[in-house]
């Protein structure tokens, strides 16, 4: 056991190393989405940008290291400075760089369970990883259900997902642009990363994707947590696939199946597989293992 965690902490240490050298590396990317909003990509979840005569409204800050060149970005877009920045939830490759963004002058706006999750350290039973709390970092203003911003010729509104992705997910949307920043409620064409050990839940994760449906036309872009601009029809097809992933892990629960034949059973998902929707940070079997465990609650 002792020398299983020794293999496990240097994984994490080297693991770490890896992220502190691929930060060197990293270019940010700036698409232009509409007149006045922008996605930054870089590394970590992507960014969203409003400019304009009111100032600068950020979403989401990636990691700290990157904070220079983000900001290098931005200020190839505008001078005006950082009013505010919006977080879509607490994990680290989104708030990573909130302290120094903090410093540049902007105010922090997150979800009530932003604050709370980061105000104290968190234990992720699954993983068993902890996630020092992050006290420099907090929102300065929280919010229970939603808030909206009137900036730069429009309204921008921001509102709270239940249980989703975690339990303090927030989605923005732009609307005279047109444009929805969906948090880590959507992992552009993989799997998901469902927080099951902070608060999310595979029914509030399709939930979330309804929610968003309702809400944006075939000429929306969206701006998912991870990976690329996306979509109505890709949102649909993504919501079609989670619901099918719950339908058929239901059935198994049903007829009494343990966690461990549902992990292994490669049929719940091929058509997915096939689409490679596991090939990135979600595995095949990682999401019929997160499925199962989250569906086995309700
Ligand atoms: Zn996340």
């Amino acid at each position: 056991m002792k020398s299983l965690k020794a293999i496990f902490s240097l994984f994490v240490f080297c693991f770490s190393l890896i992220v502190c050298a691929q930060n060197n590396d990293v270019v940010i990317k700036t698409n232009k989405l509409s007149e006045n909003i922008y996605m930054l990509e870089g590394q970590g979840g992507n960014i969203g940008i409003s400019v304009g005569e009111d100032g600068i409204v950020m979403i989401d800050s990636q990691f700290a290291p990157l904070t220079p060149k983000i900001l290098t970005a931005i200020k190839a877009i505008s001078n005006k400075p950082i009013k505010f920045l919006i977080n879509t939830h607490w994990h680290h490759d989104h708030v990573g760089g909130n302290e120094n963004i903090k410093n540049e002058g902007a105010i922090i706006v997150a979800h009530d369970n932003v604050r709370k999750r980061m105000s104290v350290d968190q234990f992720d039973k699954y993983r068993n990883r902890t996630t020092k709390a992050s006290p420099t970092k907090l929102p300065l203003v929280s919010f229970s259900d939603n808030i909206t911003f009137h900036m730069n010729g429009e309204d921008i509104m921001v509102f709270h997902v239940d249980n989703a992705h975690t339990d303090g997910d927030a989605m923005i949307y732009f609307t005279n642009s047109n444009v929805l920043h969906m948090g880590d409620t959507y992992f552009q064409g993989k799997y998901p990363f469902i927080d099951l050990a902070t608060g999310g839940s595979v029914n509030g994760y399709i939930n979330a994707a309804k929610r968003a449906l309702i809400l944006i036309d075939d000429d929306t872009k969206i701006i998912p947590g991870h990976r690329n601009l996306s979509n109505k029809k890709e949102l649909t097809a993504y919501l079609t696939m989670l619901e099918t992933l719950k339908t058929r892990v239901l059935a198994e629960i049903k007829e009494g199946k343990t966690e461990e034949e549902v992990t292994n059973n490669e049929t719940i998902n091929k058509e997915y597989t096939a689409l490679n929707y596991g090939d990135w940070f979600i595995k095949d079997a990682q999401i019929r293992q997160t499925f199962y465990r989250s569906l086995k609650e309700e």
